[in-house]
């Protein structure tokens, strides 16, 4: 560390320190894993040491802690258990059933839902669960009635052809690409974007930020079924109450995307307007992301949309997966402690700090600056690409990624953004002298980048930087490390 900076670390976040128990248990799993296929135990340890060594700001990432890592490696795995609790379509569930209800009781008493569906297995999946317990209860049950059918088996061919056509003809409006929405809010890589008509609203030219009255006037110009508010790059916090008048106003459900930020819900730092949850009609997330769970997804519902979310399974995903669904449950068992709240509001600070850092040091910030767990960094202005930012990072041990930034000149390969997030190092203890001080290495690198030729692609490190910069970072990551008490 450099002689200027007195970083003192802060506690790693609840949960992660790692206890005797649990380094016998990965022990005794990795040479478990070795007798059968060594490569693998091999990746395993590798993935523990790079992520130990490595300043990671990708913003969707974090650490989980060895409880909820150490419950998805059990013999819950092998069940099947299609259905809902206490409904399957498979014998001996009784342990599955009360490995979801726990999930959902906790899902339901953390983000104060009405119903919690905990199967999706991804943030992905948790979209279409909800964009179809949307249209089956918006557009399939309506047209139940205008057939005079109670159940689909009561369907015509002839009703079932008008149906087929009017699930198609639906609008779907959403955070643009570039303004920091995400693929799964109606763009074609993802079915959204083929199932859904698709209408986007972007922010503001002049201060990046969200403008509601052009999205009240792209509703009233669009008239939507569905409204989405929600994002992956957008470095700040969304009125859902003014969304949900929006909404109201045009007759749209209000459907939140809740993934990258759930932790800041969770942890009572987004509340009132900022928490989306008693405004939207539907909203969905990721668990791995802020929320510091197992990879999966989950949705909350009012009431009234709880049965078609339920039909989730079969209607779009596979057979659920307990373990996962089991270490969902721990892992909001941990955001319900209050040390989640400390640990959530770190999460704020320190994003603050960072973008504080990048400032000061006279970088451009998209929006200028951040109020989530968010910083987009416009790296024009060192005169590089995304892509050439996020290589030279890399190399000098600094993981993020490029993220396209609102009209990005450079199109969404190459981008003109770097997205930083501060979760995971928070996770590990990093405060906001961390985060400034982390500021400072990044800038060090960009600005001894260069571009190569014209390409938008290749660059040129000066020398030193990297070592310099990764040194420096070594000191940083040795104070605050990853599973302390963790040894293989
Ligand atoms: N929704 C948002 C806003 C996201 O940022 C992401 C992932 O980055 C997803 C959904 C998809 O999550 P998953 O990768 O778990 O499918």
């Amino acid at each position: 560390m450099a002689a200027d900076s007195t970083v003192t670390s802060s506690a790693p976040a609840p949960g992660t320190e790692c206890a005797d128990t649990a380094s016998t248990a990965y022990r005794a799993a990795l040479q478990v894993i070795e007798s059968v296929e060594p490569r693998i135990a091999a990746a395993t340890r590798k993935e523990l040491a790079d992520q130990r060594d490595s300043l990671k700001l990708i913003a969707s990432e974090n650490y989980a802690s060895p409880a909820v890592l150490l419950t998805m490696g059990s013999w819950l795995s092998d069940k099947y258990a299609e259905g809902t609790v206490g409904h399957r379509f498979y014998a001996g569930c009784q342990n599955v059933d009360t490995v979801e209800s726990v999930a959902a009781e906790h899902a339901r008493e953390l983000f104060g839902a009405p119903y919690a569906y905990v199967q999706p297995h991804s943030g992905i999946d948790a979209n279409l669960v909800a964009y179809w317990a949307i249209l089956a209860s918006r557009v399939e049950a309506p047209s139940l009635a205008e057939a005079g059918a109670r159940h689909v088996n009561d369907l015509s061919e002839k009703d079932w052809e008008e149906l087929r056509h009017k699930l198609g003809n639906q609008r779907l409006l959403g955070m643009s690409l570039d303004a920091g929405g995400h693929l799964t809010h109606g763009f074609r890589p993802n079915i959204s974007g083929k199932m859904f008509s698709q209408h986007s609203y972007g922010t503001d030219p002049d201060s990046g930020l969200l403008d509601y009255d052009a999205v009240a006037a792209a509703a009233r110009e669009f008239k939507p079924l569905i409204l989405v508010a929600g994002y992956s790059a957008y470095p700040r916090r969304i009125n859902f109450a003014t969304m949900r008048e929006i909404a109201d106003e045009v007759g749209a459900t209000l459907m939140v995307d809740m993934a990258h930020f759930a932790g800041l819900v969770a942890g009572k730092v987004f509340t009132g307007n900022d928490d989306p949850v008693p405004h939207a009609h539907v909203t969905t997330t990721t668990t791995h992301k802020s929320l510091r769970g197992p990879r999966g997804g989950l949705v909350l519902a009012q009431q009234e949309y709880a049965d078609a979310v339920d039909k989730g399974c079969p209607m779009v995903l596979g057979g659920p997966l307990p373990h996962v669904m089991a270490a969902k449950a721990v892992a909001l068992a941990e955001a319900r402690q209050p040390a989640f709240r400390v640990y959530a509001q770190r999460i704020a600070e320190n994003a603050k700090a960072l973008a504080d850092g990048f400032l000061r040091r006279g970088a451009r910030l998209v929006t200028g600056g951040t109020d989530n767990h968010i910083v987009l960094l416009d790296v024009t202005s060192f005169g590089l690409t995304g892509r050439q930012a996020e290589s030279a990072l890399l190399e000098a041990g600094v993981v993020t990624n490029r993220n396209s930034i609102p009209a990005d000149p450079n199109g969404a390969w190459y981008t003109s953004g770097i997205r930083f997030g501060t979760p995971a190092l928070t996770t590990r203890g990093f405060g906001v002298a961390e985060f400034d001080r982390v500021a400072e290495l990044v800038v060090d690198v960009l600005t001894n980048t260069q571009p190569e030729g014209s390409s938008k692609a290749r660059y040129r490190l000066a020398d030193g930087t990297a070592e310099r910069v990764r040194a420096a970072a070594a000191e940083l990551l040795a104070a605050n490390p990853l599973y302390p008490g963790l040894a293989l």
